[in-house]
């Protein structure tokens, strides 16, 4: 109810999406920073190197989404949260609402240089 004023608790969304990517990275046997956590769990075969691949290619990912949504949480305390970090305007609510992690308005995100 801390930002009711802004109609959506833009933070809670944030953090309840942190969690579900941390969670997500710990069932695949990471970290939260990306080390592996996981290697007691991996019997030796030869399957130990494909699976692994795979983890890693799917950890990056979720990684890469964790790191944007701490980005959009550390804008929170910094006030800037709902702008655009390309172009300064404004991002939708609509957009934040389906895409709270965003950094990137409508346009921006449209726009692949
Ligand atoms: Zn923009």
């Amino acid at each position: 109810m801390a930002n009711e004023a802004a109609g959506v608790d833009y933070r809670a969304l944030l953090e309840e999406e942190r969690a579900s990517l941390v969670r997500q990275l710990q069932e695949i046997g990471f970290g939260e920073d990306g080390t592996l956590t996981y290697d007691a769990n991996f019997a030796d075969s030869s399957q130990v190197t494909a699976e692994r691949g795979e983890a890693e290619a799917l950890a990056a990912q979720l990684q890469e989404s964790l790191e944007h949504v701490e980005a959009a949480l550390r804008k929170i305390e910094l006030g800037t949260y709902g702008t655009c970090a390309r172009c300064g305007k404004p991002i939708s609510s609509a957009r934040l609402e389906a895409q709270p992690a965003t950094a990137l308005c409508i346009e921006c995100a449209s726009v692949r240089r």
